[in-house]
């Protein structure tokens, strides 16, 4: 999957392209490309036209095109590499214990995701619900600083979920026994029912009601799970947030959803991520916003300040004299990392000039003094004193 190409090129529109040119790129491209068209050229022709498909598609619903925008393709090519620092491709190391990251080098693999995400997977399993079946894909939500969403943070978290029964290895038989072919439908799950119609005699096939389906039927059910074949257990799942996420961004743990059915593969696990907001400073795309209070003295004649950083440090800068109230001053690559790790965003703050409320006696009469040489009048609460 790593020579894949990435959608909006295949589509030869930038990221930012509407619906509309979209839907115009699709339409040449397919045209262009359609099998019937390349009749010289037939597989390459077709290799193309469901390249363009498979573009169109992700790209031509919102919800996927999000999902593409915020994993793409840089970030599951770093998985398997790990060799690139920071951000998601840390995932690859140092988490043997949660088997689901081994998996994301699947991730290439765009298309699994989104049908079990969007519920593709699900139509396709109901077709045989004799055959394997992935498990349920489960969703919680995770709430993190604002610190933490710049420097990024491992986290564990707890749940409860299904999970394969130890005591009878999720065949739901008592240990020693195991599940018998169900007699009423001999295994197949499904039983002929023919019914009377006033236009003759009509076959339907229906769900076998002795074993609901599944072709086999315990005589002795494990006592641990009742027959099931999963027990409800709460368990710890450590979770490493990359830096740069923004809120509402979701982790996907494969493997780490609930087991599944007739040695279907486990389901996944989708971690919404919330930042929770911060008193002092707010983001916008990668860059970092906050205000900055300064003197009014220091506003006039130029000021050195210190600025506190999200991740700790302090940044000095020179507040060149004459600054107005609200002007925006910019500290280069100390913003969010991007997701995919390539670049920073920036530190923006806006200045706020503080005019003091209080002012000693010695510091009045030098401001009375000053403003007498800037033409204006002294206040006329303390006129008489200078009168
Ligand atoms: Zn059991
Ligand atoms: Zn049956």
């Amino acid at each position: 999957m790593a020579n894949k190409r990435d959608y909006y090129e295949v589509l030869g529109v930038g990221k930012n392209a509407t619906d509309d040119e979209l839907k115009k790129a699709y339409r040449r491209l397919a045209k262009k490309y359609h099998p019937d068209a390349n009749p010289d050229n037939k597989e390459e022709a077709e290799a193309k036209f469901k390249e363009v498909n498979e573009a169109y598609e992700v790209l031509s619903d919102s919800q996927k095109r999000k999902m593409y925008d915020q994993f793409g393709f840089d970030g599951p090519q770093g998985f398997n590499s790990g060799s690139q620092g920071g951000g998601y491709y840390s995932y690859g190391s140092g988490f043997d214990g949660f088997g689901g990251f081994s998996d994301f080098g699947d991730f290439g693999d765009l298309g699994d995701i989104f049908s079990s995400f969007f519920g593709g997977g699900s139509s396709r399993s109901r077709a045989n619900s004799n055959g394997p079946r992935k498990g349920a894909d489960l969703k919680i939500s995770l709430d993190i600083t604002f610190e933490e969403s710049y420097l990024g943070v491992e986290k564990e978290i707890s749940l409860n979920r299904n999970e394969t029964c130890t005591e009878c290895s999720g065949s739901g038989a008592r240990r020693g026994t195991s599940a018998e072919k169900c007699a009423t439908c001999s295994g197949t799950g499904k039983i002929k029912q023919v019914v009377t119609t006033p236009f003759g005699q009509m076959a339907t096939q229906k769900v076998c009601p002795t074993c609901n389906g599944t072709g086999k039927v315990i005589k002795e059910p494990c006592p641990e799970c009742r027959g099931k074949g999963t027990v409800r257990k709460s368990v710890k799942i450590k979770v490493k947030i990359p830096e740069g996420i923004d809120e509402g961004q979701t982790i996907v743990l494969k493997g780490e959803g609930e087991p599944g059915k007739n040695g279907g593969p486990k389901g996944d696990l989708y971690i919404v991520v919330h930042v929770k907001r911060h008193s002092v400073y707010s983001r916008k795309a990668e860059h970092v916003l906050c205000e900055v209070p300064i003197t009014f003295t220091g506003a006039a004649l130029g000021t050195e300040i210190e600025i506190p950083m999200v991740d700790g440090t302090k940044e000095k800068f020179r507040i060149p004299e004459g600054t107005q109230t609200g002007t925006k001053f910019t500290i280069k690559n100390k913003g969010f990392k991007s997701i995919n790790g390539k670049w920073r965003g920036d530190f923006v703050f806006t200045v706020v000039v503080q005019v003091p409320k209080r002012l000693t006696h010695e510091q009045r009469e030098l401001l009375v003094e000053l403003a007498k040489t800037m033409n204006e009048q002294p206040p006329l609460k303390r006129k008489g004193i200078f009168g």
